[in-house]
């Protein structure tokens, strides 16, 4: 049955009894906020005066940076020479340069508030921001005051402005430490999964740059993704405390401190019956939302905008009742709870579990954030109707959907705007960017779990899909079969669920998938009916980006330099305007060129190579008199069935039986070598804690590792490493060494990558399947330089249907590979072990088509061996002109995008 009742009637058919809920002991309005008095109130005119002689300045060159250095020290820390280590220095650095940050942050926050612009706000639950000084350092113009002229545009120099980087690292030698030692203290802010919170994090270092107002808001996770450690080939999660030292980057807004509430009951008076007036949520639970905030900086800008991320506290209210009967204990007990919403990250990536604390942990930040904009808007004095020309909200998969609903009840039960006009109001707000297809990954909600914790909110989504499918019905008549496909309450045969993306979509003017391909999927496949009943206009691509301050510059500091000394650009502005890189391409054929971009990569191979050793206890398992001759391959993201590591890993199994067999039919290991030349297979990447599978797949890895690492044999020729760990600090370090990286989804399930573009970036080629951004980066740097295989997405399906209703023979070389997994080869201790990734492709599907892709593969990587070992000269063609067209993948044009068509908002410069 379709589900058209209103939220009135699934009042009736769920009964709550208002009577059982403890109503709390104070109202909400002791809690509201202190607003900060206008300047004018505060400091008498007299004092003005004073108050600006005082203004704090930046520090601007090498020796000033030293005071302030020592200030911290021994004010900030109370610490002093004699007991300043590399943990303090490094704070002591970070809270100097923050100083100069905040000062230009202060202004920028001023500046959006006289000149009130409409502001972007971008809603994540995961911003993966890895570390923050050294690209503080990248973004800061140590010159700033001498150098800019009189419009404070610092953009206009004549002279080079000066490396921040080096002037620190020179004012820090001379005070007794090396910066490379002080950057390497800092903690990961590791408070995302992967892709998706890597891309958040990305965006509001190019929104700074590109001087967009707009802020990010998500959450301050005590702890972050859990810290990978590998023990015994299997992988352990511990808890990775990332606040342990303090965090000088982050501000706490003791005085922004937000009430927000759960559970309860909703009130109305008797003559108001409908849920379309104005009610009154009475809640139960109530805990506090307090801000802290994180400067972001932009590149060759004065502008700082603001990451805002909130943390529970405790209210100061407690429960009278549980007081006088004497159980003390207890309430604080309860008080103590409150803090668990913003404990931990959930470490899912692409698969949602719909646990309450989950839930509770998305409304905090919704309600949080919109309360926060919310007033900020009414500063205005605006009316309403202006809410959407002031305001756009970005939200960053499903996780923020609650936001249109908590902007609806806000609007109709606290400001009473009339029902539909609230609602005009929402959708031309919000925008929702979708970032995948797969099934296990879409949210969905059961209508009790989150009745009972939002009972208001769940009678305004019943509304508002009533009046959608009242719309849809009116459009389509009769077509009660679209009805129930299209509904935003998925009636099941177990229970009515909430699909969140539907609702994202219905409360958007625009959805954005994040790739060509993926856009056209979701339109397709999930979106289908949506398409039908709004037409296409509302859904479009944004295909994403990452940041080149970070992940060229930051990462890859030999080949920023060659690249700004060959561009004979010393300021660096193809950093902003990357479409500055197809210059290169002039220098393709330039055997010099050539020889020291040959030599950055070694460096950075030779930087990774050292890495590898430390984590392998000191064991060098590289050869370094061959460094350059061997292929570092290089898989590292989130380990996943769809992302297909298992294939990786039996291609290796492959190539090592290969090898074996030559060698046992008498080939001498030159032959040897000459058909399987040296490389290096490198993996990285976390599972979810309980992904069973992709646990196994790491297990393998580093099985197969343990055996081919230590095969006299095989000399050399192969080794295999599994970094434990991965994070942004580390994909710093890897990304820059890879000759070549391996994107191989199953074709139609990675939405875009990202990662594939940092790799291209510096300087790897890639082996990848035609899926996600893979895509237009072949369009870009053109199909010569990318290693493409398999089969595309439209067959995807129909390969799927013939493994469901016969059993195919397997290629005959994963066939013997699969035979060498599951007889024990790899685990002689426990034979049967890796079992259970053979059944998954032998008897249950193979749902990830690794049968159908893997011959391909293989000749795929033997074209790869022949170019990297035969051809040196054109693999270094290769990545040249890779880099020189890959400035389209910048996120700076990402933002743009989002602006123009989506957003509609511009940038404020100075
Ligand atoms: C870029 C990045 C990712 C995303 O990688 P994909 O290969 O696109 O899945 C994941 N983790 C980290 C640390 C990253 O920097």
């Amino acid at each position: 049955m379709v589900s058209t009742s209103t939220a009135n009637d699934m009042i009736t058919e769920e009964p709550s009894s208002p009577r059982q809920i403890p109503r709390l002991t104070r109202r909400l309005t002791g809690f509201l906020p202190n607003e900060i008095k206008s300047i004018d109130t505060m400091i008498p005119l007299k004092s003005r005066a004073l108050w600006n002689k005082h203004q704090v300045k930046k520090f601007t060159d090498g020796e000033d940076f030293q005071d302030r250095f020592i200030d911290h020290v021994e004010t900030t820390l109370a610490r002093s020479l004699y007991n300043c280590d590399d943990l303090a220095a490094y704070e002591a650095t970070s809270m100097s340069i923050r100083d100069n940050l905040i000062i230009d942050w202060n202004k920028t926050q001023q500046k959006f508030t006289t000149r009130d612009p409409k502001r972007v706000y971008y809603l994540s639950l995961e911003f993966l921001m890895g570390r923050a000084l050294d690209n503080a350092l990248i973004n800061m113009d140590i010159k700033d005051e001498e150098t800019k002229d009189s419009t404070g545009d610092s953009n206009n120099t004549e002279k080079p402005k000066e490396d921040s980087r080096k002037v620190i690292s020179g004012a820090l030698d001379e005070l007794g430490f090396k910066l490379e030692d002080v950057l390497e203290q800092e903690p990961d802010a590791g408070l995302g999964n992967g892709g998706l919170g890597r891309l958040a994090a990305c965006f509001v270092d190019s929104m700074a740059t590109e001087n967009i107002p707009a802020w990010g808001y998500g959450l301050r996770y005590q702890y972050g993704i859990f810290a990978q450690k590998i023990i015994d080939g299997y992988q352990v999660e511990t808890p990775d405390y990332w606040l342990n030292f303090g965090n000088a980057w982050e501000i706490e807004r003791n005085e922004v401190q937000i009430p927000v509430t759960f559970y309860g009951y909703v009130d109305r008076p008797e003559s108001k019956s409908s849920t379309l007036e104005p009610a009154q949520w009475i809640g139960s639970e109530r805990v506090l939302a307090v801000a802290y905030d994180f400067p972001v900086p932009g590149f060759k800008t004065n502008n700082v905008n603001n990451l805002r991320l909130w943390q529970a506290r405790p209210t100061t209210e407690f429960d009278f009742a549980k007081f006088n009967s004497g159980d003390y204990k207890n309430s604080v007990a309860q008080q103590q709870r409150a803090e668990s919403i913003t404990a931990c990250l959930y470490p899912n990536d692409n698969f949602e579990q719909g646990k309450e604390l989950r839930l509770k942990q998305q409304y905090f930040w919704c309600a949080a954030s919109l309360h926060d904009i919310v007033r900020r808007f009414k500063k205005s004095k605006r009316p309403w109707s202006e809410f959407p020309d002031q305001i756009a909200i970005q939200l960053n998969d499903t996780h923020p959907t609650l936001a249109i609903v908590e902007l609806q009840r806000v609007l109709v039960d606290s400001e009473k705007l009339d029902w539909h006009e609230a609602w005009d109001i929402v959708t031309h707000t919000f925008s929702y960017t979708n970032h995948t297809v797969m099934q296990e990954a879409l949210e969905k909600w059961p209508i009790s779990l989150f009745g009972h914790l939002l009972p208001r909110h769940l009678e305004i989504i019943y509304d508002i899909n009533w009046f959608f499918l009242k719309d849809v019905a009116k459009k389509f008549p009769k077509d009660m079969d679209l009805l129930s496909r299209i509904s935003i309450i998925e009636e099941s045969n177990s229970e009515r669920q909430i699909r969140m993306a539907f609702l994202a979509i219905v409360g958007s003017h625009k959805v954005n998938g994040v790739a060509e391909l993926h856009s056209e999927l979701i339109k397709t496949t999930i979106f289908a009916d949506f398409v039908k009943f709004y037409g296409p206009s509302k859904f479009v691509n944004v295909t994403n980006g990452i940041t080149p301050r970070r992940w060229l510059k930051q990462a890859n500091p030999k080949l920023a330099a060659l690249i700004s000394k060959t561009l004979n650009d010393p300021n660096e502005d193809y950093l902003l305007n990357m479409a500055n890189l197809t210059e290169l391409s002039k220098f393709v054929d330039n055997k010099d060129f050539q020889k020291e971009w040959d030599e950055v990569k070694l460096h950075n191979k030779i930087r990774l190579a050292d890495l590898i050793k430390k984590l392998n206890d000191g064991v060098d398992i590289i050869d370094r008199e061959h460094i350059n001759e061997t292929l570092f391959d290089i898989q590292v993201k989130r380990i996943h069935e769809y992302k297909r590591q298992q294939m990786n890993i039996f291609g290796v199994i492959y190539r090592y039986l290969a090898m074996k067999t030559m060698l046992e039919n008498g080939a001498a290991i030159e032959e040897v070598a000459k058909k399987f030349p040296r490389k290096v297979s490198i993996f990285g990447g976390k599972s979810a804690p309980g992904y069973y599978m992709a646990k196994l797949i790491i297990k393998l890895i580093n099985s197969v590792a343990e055996v081919v690492n230590n095969d006299p044999e095989i000399e050399d020729l192969l080794k295999v490493f599994f970094i434990p760990e991965y994070n942004v600090s580390k994909a710093e370090i890897i990304i820059p060494a890879s000759d070549l990286s391996e994107h191989i989804s199953t074709a139609g399930t990675e939405a875009s990558g990202t990662s594939n573009m940092k790799f291209v970036m510096n300087g790897g080629l890639i082996i990848g399947t035609v899926d996600g951004a893979n895509v237009e980066i072949t369009r870009e740097i053109g199909e010569d330089n990318i290693f493409l295989f398999g089969n595309l997405s439209e067959n995807v399906e129909e390969l799927r249907y013939n493994h469901q209703v016969h059993t195919q023979d397997l290629p005959a070389d994963l066939e013997k590979v699969l035979e060498y997994v599951a007889n024990g080869t790899f685990s002689p201790e426990n034979p049967n072990e890796f079992k259970p990734l053979v059944d998954g492709i032998k008897h249950h599907g193979d749902y990830y088509l690794v049968s159908d892709d893997f011959d391909s593969y293989i000749a795929t990587q033997e074209l790869v061996d022949q170019v990297f070992h035969e051809n040196k000269d054109e693999w270094l063609k290769k990545s040249i002109l890779s880099v020189a067209n890959i400035g389209f993948f910048s996120s700076d044009r990402c933002i743009e995008e989002y602006a123009d068509t989506i957003w509609n908002v511009e940038p404020v410069k100075n």
